[in-house]
């Protein structure tokens, strides 16, 4: 099939019955319930972009074994410049959605070319774990298939360690094996476009230490949406199921997120990837470096929404005519801050990456991974800045609907700046309240904050990779010194 279009993505995810359950009902449709439908859309066109003869070599890639077209998230970079026209191409599909879609397949595509680019650390105990992840990768590579993931363990306590609490009865675990696969039983978090994907990839954050060296919770497999027992349960929508004026951002891009139980489903064996093994499940991400493709598939997106956030905070003072004003200078300088520092660091992974020990081109380690720390506290404080450049402007917006009732010449008339028409300003600010205020873009701050893991969790990441010695060697060497 190879790379596919919005339209085969649609038919995808009907051609699958799955258990999808958002406010208290099972969705028979999810490419036509009212509140995942625009969301099903927002990522069709990103399929759609595949095949835009402008875009197709900046988006696809041709196999050499097939002569087919497949998607550049699925390439394995061997060099420097594959990486960068796998970021190019996810630089598109970011900007496409303001950076406001998180969870882009290319997300979980560069994960798995990861992983088959590193298919023999799988074999290591299990040598028929090894062709089972590079077959898997073949086949989402070769049908385009969207996936989502789910990582998290649901706890009921935590520990001050940070080590994960993994009870029976909440946690996800093998229950039993049989000649056909593995059952297993227990719920996830946090599956973000769950119910528009086609398959859920089931694995373990570097972090997820667990106790033990075996252990029936220590899992990585996928399987399709529509698996028996596999059951999604939505957050409510936050598309309001509003125009594009009255809700620009939550009527294109709601992504959902779900929680996932698992009710005794069966994972094939030719699905397993990993099991049992706690040290290497423990170690996937960092040994093929899998987190540090993801981190850069991520630090495309964060540039694009830091890009967008930017243009919004200008037209936002344009509007107002208070870019001119001190403290509006301060944050519009800060917001161009943060669009650099992200640049920067994105350029600086690639200008440092270097070829692994599978043979893969990897994003310079510490470059791209700090991408993730910075966004976790820059992007709550690019909203609060722009929180406080447009104060009650926020709150200034009548609906489009207000624009065709009897108070419109009141509307027109009053709410017009020097610079702009009511119904300008009116549409702009209706699109900041997505950034800054509303459901979808409250949303969207906690994703940044969390879901790349808690800080500390982040925090441990950056002090297990910083080369340490060299800055602690010149503070002894000072130290040493015996001058005046
Ligand atoms: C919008 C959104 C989308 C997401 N999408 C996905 C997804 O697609 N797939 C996926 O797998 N996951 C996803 N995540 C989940 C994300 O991985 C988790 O939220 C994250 O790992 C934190 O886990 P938690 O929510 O259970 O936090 P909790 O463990 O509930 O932590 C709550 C708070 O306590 C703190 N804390 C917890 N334990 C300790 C400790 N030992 N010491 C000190 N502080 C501690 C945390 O830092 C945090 O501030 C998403 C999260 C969000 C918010």
């Amino acid at each position: 099939m190879g790379a596919r279009t919005g339209q085969q993505y649609i038919e995808g995810l009907r051609a699958q019955d799955r258990q999808v359950w958002l406010r208290g009902e099972r969705v028979k449709d999810v490419t036509t319930h009212p509140g995942l439908a625009n969301g099903v859309r927002g990522i069709a066109a990103l399929y759609d972009m595949q095949h835009d003869p402008k875009l197709r070599d900046e988006m696809t890639y041709v196999l050499p074994t097939t002569g087919e077209r497949v998607g550049l998230s699925f390439i394995i970079p061997r060099t420097r410049d594959e990486l960068e026209l796998r970021r190019t191409m996810m630089l598109h599909w970011a900007r496409a959605t303001c950076g406001m879609v998180g969870r882009s397949p290319d997300f979980m595509n560069v994960t798995f070319a990861a992983w088959a680019g590193a298919a023999e650390f799988f074999a290591r105990n299990r040598p028929e774990f090894g062709p089972n992840i590079r077959r898997y990768y073949e086949y989402i590579r070769d049908n385009d298939v969207t996936l989502t993931h789910a990582l998290i363990n649901l706890q009921k306590s935590r520990t001050v360690s940070g080590v994960f609490n993994l009870q029976e009865g909440t946690a996800l675990q093998v229950v039993r094996e049989t000649d056909a696969g593995i059952i297993v039983r227990g719920a996830r978090i946090l599956a973000t476009l769950g119910p528009l994907s086609d398959e859920i990839a089931i694995y373990s954050p570097r972090l997820g230490r667990m106790a033990e060296g075996h252990s029936p919770f220590a899992l990585n497999f996928a399987i399709p949406c529509g698996t028996p027992g596999l059951k999604f349960l939505c957050r409510e929508s936050f598309d309001l199921g509003r125009s594009h004026f009255d809700h620009p951002l939550g009527s294109r891009f709601e992504e959902m997120d779900c929680i996932v139980f698992f009710d005794d489903v069966l994972v094939p064996w030719e699905r397993v990837f990993m099991m049992g093994d706690t040290d290497m499940v423990n170690a996937t991400g960092v040994r093929t470096h899998s987190t540090a493709h993801s981190a850069h598939q991520n630090a495309a997106k964060n540039l694009a929404q830091c890009e967008f956030v930017l243009g919004l905070a200008l037209l936002m003072t344009e509007a107002l005519g208070n870019a001119h004003l001190p403290h509006s200078e301060g944050g519009l300088g800060e917001l161009m801050l943060y669009a650099e520092l992200m640049r920067a660091c994105i350029r600086a992974s690639e200008a440092d990456a270097k070829i692994d020990e599978w043979g893969v081109m990897c994003p310079g380690l510490l470059q791209v991974e700090i991408t993730r720390n910075l966004f976790m506290t820059a992007y709550p404080k690019m909203v609060e800045i722009l929180q406080l450049l447009g104060s009650s402007s926020f709150l200034l917006t009548p609906s489009e609907a207000d624009f065709e009732g009897p108070l419109a010449p009141d509307i027109e008339r009053y709410l017009a700046t020097d610079s702009t028409n009511a119904r300008d300003r009116v549409k702009l600010f209706r699109l900041a309240w997505d950034v800054a205020g509303s459901a979808f873009g409250g949303r969207q701050v906690l994703y940044e904050r969390f879901f790349a893991s808690d800080p500390l969790s982040r925090a441990r990441v950056l002090l297990s990779l910083y080369p340490k010695a060299e800055v602690t060697d010149r503070v002894r060497r000072f130290l040493a010194r015996d001058d005046e």
